[in-house]
């Protein structure tokens, strides 16, 4: 089989991975209300892919590499993350 992108396999080079916007299409996205967050990190820890980060005030997800599976907002203790429906 040939690939049509500069990489062997998908996941050959985890520092060019990054490149590929694996976030493109999801059907839902994580928001979250920043009064609410408490900076406990543990959307952080659940997200199968690891796109959210400590923003300083609030965590947030990188929406480039969100699937938007919705594991954070179950696991967020405070109710701090809304799933949005993509338009
Ligand atoms: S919706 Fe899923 S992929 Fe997106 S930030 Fe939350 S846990 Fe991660
Ligand atoms: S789990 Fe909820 S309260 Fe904790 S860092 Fe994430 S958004 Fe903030």
């Amino acid at each position: 089989m040939k690939l049509t992108t500069e990489f062997d396999t998908p996941w050959a080079y985890s520092d060019k991975i990054l490149k590929l916007k694996t976030g493109e299409w999801k059907y839902q996205r994580p928001v979250v209300t920043e009064s609410k967050c408490c900076r406990c990190g543990v959307c952080s820890l659940f997200c199968p892919v690891g796109c959210v980060s400590d923003m300083g005030s609030h965590f947030e997800a990188n929406l480039d590499y969100c699937k938007g599976c919705g594991i954070c907002a179950r696991a967020c203790p405070v109710d701090a993350i809304e799933m949005v429906r993509e338009a």
